[in-house]
């Protein structure tokens, strides 16, 4: 088998106001995880995925693999207290037999196929690889003075680029940056600051601005309406 997908859908979504798990909010035909898992099963390199919930809602979690119609063997575990946690579980649960580990985040209902592809293909050749789009804006540092947001400084753009999933690794690779995470107390927001901290280097595909994150219910308002604009 060359992959194996992790798809990390175990956050409470508090920022959304949902009421019910992030990834278990109505999207679209079914759930911002489902759209996740309807990708995944158009990608054909994929043979396998793990899928790290909140505890209490595996089963539900297995009607949403059925519902995606996976062909593929799942197996769904309850995810831990950080998304690294979550992610370090569910990637003790991949195959030996995956040469590379895919890892998507379910609050991004709207990475493609080819992203995907793209990924993979890249960690095929090079051992990592993620999509990331430059940055377009004007970064400012703001903190709170005075009782007044105000900006401390701005941060040149040039070089910059906003990190998306999927993120995809061999297998090995990433297995030794979150052992050495775990034995040295590193704590990251993705995987591929842990992989980048053993030296390893991550190649950069082409993101969208339409992979966007779901973290508010202005985001989720968003992506809704850019679903049914792209399923015309
Ligand atoms: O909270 P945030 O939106 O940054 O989470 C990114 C992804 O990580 C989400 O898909 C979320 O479900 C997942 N996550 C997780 N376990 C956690 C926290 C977040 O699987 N403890």
């Amino acid at each position: 088998m060359r992959a194996s997908a992790i798809v990390v859908a175990a956050g409470s979504g508090l920022r959304l106001g949902a009421g019910t798990p992030k990834a278990f909010v109505p999207f679209g035909r079914s759930t911002l995880l489902g759209a996740a898992l309807r990708t995944i099963s158009a990608v054909t390199s994929i043979g396998e995925a793990v899928i790290a919930v909140p505890a209490g809602m595996e089963t539900r979690a297995r009607r949403e693999v059925e519902a995606a119609g996976l062909q593929i063997p799942v197996k769904i575990a309850a995810g831990g207290a950080e998304r690294q946690d979550s992610v370090r579980i569910a990637l003790a649960l991949t195959s030996v037999e995956a040469e590379l580990v895919i890892v998507h985040d379910a609050a991004r209902p709207l990475a493609s196929v080819t992203m995907f592809e793209a990924c993979l293909e890249q960690a095929a050749a090079t051992g990592a690889a993620i999509v990331a789009i430059p940055v377009a804006d004007t970064l400012k540092r703001v903190a709170r003075d005075q009782n007044q947001d105000a900006i401390f400084e701005t941060i040149p753009r040039a070089g910059l680029w906003q990190a998306q999933t999927p993120q995809a690794f061999r297998r090995r690779l990433l297995l030794n940056a979150h052992a050495r995470a775990a034995e040295l107390g590193i704590v990251a927001t993705d995987d591929s600051e842990l992989v980048e901290q053993t030296g390893a280097r991550v190649a950069v595909v082409p993101g969208s601005l339409l992979n966007l994150k779901i973290t508010t219910a202005d985001d989720l308002r968003l992506a809704e309406a850019l679903a049914a604009e792209l399923l015309r």
